[in-house]
């Protein structure tokens, strides 16, 4: 069992004449969002990841390198997926179109696995491009979720990135706000001195106005972002630019907020809702700054339609009962189990059903992960591709 049901080859008998026409319409392959994928805070590709898990076997990957890949493409959404897969709200799974069958992925604890695997593995993300020799130079003060998530994204781009904090440790809130027994030590310094690897320059204890002033940050960098904290932002006066001229930030107040110096013992429950939250946004502000200095747009993120549980074949995936307990690690026969119920909604997983329906042989299969070849000069336009997709990768136009 697992994310397939166990198939021998049909005998279908095509309904109509050789050759005869019976429909105009021809099949096309559709790419949809998947609803975790649309509800993920940061718009990780959700059921990529998954699947990598479930067929890794079909790949020829042994099951560690299913998890160091699958952790591989998190992170080019999220550095955090340890930390995200403890305290993120898990929207993702509000809308899992398995809920619909028998419940719904437990993509949190999956992820959770996942970061914990790299952590205890060593890994280390690498760069997305090249470093720029004559790249700007990027400030980016407060090293909490937001700040560690914008200084990760830009370094991974190739700028020179300095994370500035007045807090002696980075973390922010993650580690003044949420304490040890909900996220441990190893989590918090293991998944932060991975994006300081990348070559960020980390000044702890620095605080902008008592050992930094703005005009320093104005004259050493061409961009700062000020990722400051729910706490801290509204103590920012903010000048709005007028005749084509950037907003500027006024001075900070003579009295700074008191900086914690003791990791956190007693759980802040909005920080701990806020974090996941954090994360993206920093992502998305490292992106906007990308865009400035690079001339180019932000990227849109899923932009296909979003496909829902009533498009897909619910019955033709293999009854799996949930994991019962949210609370516990994973194990690792438990985490690949579990990667099997995703259902690869909205994108084809080679399960071969189109190709065994369709009694006009149009699909010529290629090589595993470029799915088939549609031959569309030999359809008949009887749509029962369509039909048999159990996750609704197919249209008929
Ligand atoms: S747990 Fe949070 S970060 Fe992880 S996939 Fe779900 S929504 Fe995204
Ligand atoms: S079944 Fe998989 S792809 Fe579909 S919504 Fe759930 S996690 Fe996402
Ligand atoms: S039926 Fe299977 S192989 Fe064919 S498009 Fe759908 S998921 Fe892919």
């Amino acid at each position: 069992m697992g994310l397939f049901k166990e198939v021998k080859k049909p005998v279908i008998k095509h309904a109509t004449a050789s050759g005869a026409d019976v429909s105009p319409r021809r099949p096309s392959y559709t790419a949809k969002t998947a609803p975790c994928m649309h509800s993920c805070v940061n718009s990780a590709d959700v059921r990529s990841w998954l699947v990598t898990l479930a067929q890794h076997q079909a790949y020829g990957r042994t099951a560690a390198q299913a998890f160091e890949l699958a952790w591989r493409k998190i992170l080019e959404a999220n550095p955090f997926p340890a930390i995200c897969g403890r305290v993120c709200q898990h929207p993702c799974e509000l809308n899992c179109n398995r809920k619909a069958k028998d419940g719904a992925v437990s993509i949190r604890q999956l992820e959770r696995f996942v970061g914990d695997f790299a952590i205890a593995n060593g890994l280390r993300v690498e760069l997305a491009a090249p470093r720029r020799a004559a790249a700007a130079r990027i400030a980016v003060v407060g090293a909490g979720p937001a700040g560690l998530s914008a200084a990760y994204h830009l370094a991974r781009k190739g700028y020179a990135v300095t994370l500035i904090d007045a807090a002696p440790r980075p973390g922010g809130m993650m580690r003044y706000r949420v304490p040890r027994t909900i996220l441990p030590a190893e989590v918090l310094d293991g998944e932060i001195a991975n994006i300081l690897q990348l070559g960020i320059e980390m000044r702890s204890g620095c605080a902008v106005g008592r050992d930094l002033s703005l005009e320093e940050l104005r004259r050493g960098y061409d961009a700062v972002f000020f990722a400051l904290g729910l706490q801290k932002a509204a103590q920012l006066e903010l000048r709005e630019g007028t005749d084509g001229q950037a907003a500027t930030v006024g001075e900070l107040p003579a009295e700074l907020p008191a900086i914690p110096l003791q990791e956190a013992v007693e759980v802040d429950r909005k920080a701990l809702n806020t974090i996941s939250v954090a994360i993206a946004q920093g992502r998305a502000v490292a992106e906007v700054i990308a865009a400035q200095f690079e001339c180019c747009t932000v990227p849109q993120t899923w932009p296909a339609a979003v496909i829902r549980s009533d498009r897909m074949k619910l019955d033709w995936y293999p009854e799996a009962a949930p994991l019962s307990s949210e609370a516990e690690a994973l194990t690792e026969a438990e985490a690949l189990a579990e990667a099997t119920r995703c259902m690869s909604c909205g994108m084809c997983m080679d399960c071969e059903t189109c190709w065994m329906y369709c009694s006009k042989n149009c699909f010529v299969k290629l090589p595993k992960g470029e799915h088939y070849k549609i031959k569309l000069d030999l359809c008949n336009g009887c749509g029962k591709c369509a039909e048999s997709c159990p996750c609704g990768y197919i249209e008929m136009n």
